[in-house]
């Protein structure tokens, strides 16, 4: 057991580290991120930040040698530096679950293999793949890159055959995948924990709003029948076991018209869905990881109210800065940025949350807040 006062290592340095940090902190334990930036997110309040490039195993080394224990808020690092890592110190989730997930094509098969279900798909090397996938799969769909892809980067909606060659030529060579696009009814998430005995715990179900494949708004709990709650839990919990899971893990699904949960994407760590626990939670899911990290009981999982969350992208600022005070005035809205000095447009700053008596309520009191914090 990793007890308080030790050091927890952390690969990634954005916001998902910072929250992390911040529950470790409050429970007495050091934190000391490693990532190739400095004056990150995370860095603002750890205890040690470490600025160098994860294929430094040098540096790689030094870090694992100095921690009690390794994790993550960030998934694309090399299978080489989590190797090293892993011969110094004890890491969770696991290398190979990090491997998987990183890789949309690893990703789905490992889906397909265990007979999780998932839209269909090819893998796609060549222009003669792409041409026969399509044929098989139909149109619309989706072209991906198999690796490196998050918030629809590295995304292409095919809608006849008349864009199969532009977008093959768009991936320059890189490996991807085909898949079915689905007219889903809307996006859900869960979000779950598991420990070092195998104990889960679970947030239910959260339901996403994307705009321009990026989560918009997230609330809890989400609108969807008593049979598709079950499910969409036993799915993850299905997942989290086939993988030896330990730590906070999401899974996200599309829910079709007809109630079929599709699994989109597995993020081996805390998720930008289940941001909401944070503030609505006894235990966060920040707090859940740490905890499942360093081998202590899971905390609960309730929620003390039905809550929303709703990003704040670099555009907010596009007209200067937000007028915070306007968001704050109203009751129940929590504030959280994330330290990053340059607002660009797309990226992610920060969120409010806000608790109230229904999910839907705290929908409209995120959106008015969010929409009297910007000016002009
Ligand atoms: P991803 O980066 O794969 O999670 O995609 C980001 C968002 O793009 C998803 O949350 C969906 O809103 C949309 N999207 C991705 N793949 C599909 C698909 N096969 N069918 C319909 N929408 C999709």
């Amino acid at each position: 057991m990793i007890l308080p006062n030790s050091v927890v290592g952390v690969f990634g340095s954005g916001q998902l580290g910072r929250m992390f940090a911040i529950e470790a902190r409050k429970m007495g334990y050091r934190v000391h991120t490693f990532s190739p930036e400095d004056d990150t997110p995370t860095g603002q309040v750890a205890d040690y930040e470490t600025c160098a490039d994860y294929e430094d195993l040098e540096a790689v080394r030094e870090f694992a040698e100095s921690v009690d224990v390794v994790t993550f808020e960030f998934e694309n690092v090399p299978s080489v530096c989590i190797e090293t890592a892993a011969q110094y110190a004890e890491v969770f989730p696991k290398g190979e679950i990090l491997h998987t997930t990183q890789n949309r094509l690893r990703e789905k098969t490992f889906l397909l293999r265990n007979n999780f279900p998932h839209a269909p798909f090819r893998h796609i090397v060549t222009l003669e793949d792409l041409r026969k996938a399509t044929g098989e799969i139909g149109f619309p769909c989706v072209l991906k890159t198999a690796g490196f892809g998050y918030d629809g980067k590295g995304q292409t909606k095919l809608k006849s055959a008349d864009d199969v060659e532009k977008a093959f030529a768009d991936l320059k060579n890189q490996e991807a995948v085909l898949e079915a696009f689905i007219e889903f009814e809307k996006e859900v998430s869960v979000v779950c924990a598991r420990d070092r005995k195998g104990n889960f715990a679970h947030y239910g179900v959260i339901e996403n709003d994307h705009v321009r494949h990026i989560l918009d708004v997230s609330f809890a709990p989400a609108i969807v029948s008593e049979k598709v709650y079950v499910e969409a839990v036993e799915i993850a919990r299905n997942i989290a076991e086939t993988f030896d899971y330990v730590g906070t893990l999401c899974v996200e699904f599309f829910l079709t018209k007809d109630e079929k949960l599709l699994i989109n994407e597995i993020a081996p760590r805390p998720h930008n869905s289940g941001h909401l626990t944070f503030d609505a939670c006894v235990t966060s899911q920040f707090e859940q990881q740490l905890r499942a990290v360093c081998g202590l009981p899971l905390g609960s999982s309730e929620f003390y109210k039905p809550a929303a969350m709703i990003n704040l992208l670099g555009d907010v600022w596009q007209t200067g800065e937000p007028d915070w005070t306007k968001a704050l005035e109203l009751p129940g809205v929590k504030l959280h940025l994330y330290g990053k000095a340059e607002a660009r447009p797309g990226r992610k700053m920060g969120h409010l949350t806000a608790l109230a008596e229904t999910s839907q309520k705290a929908v409209e009191i995120v959106k008015a807040a969010k929409q009297a914090l910007q000016r002009g």
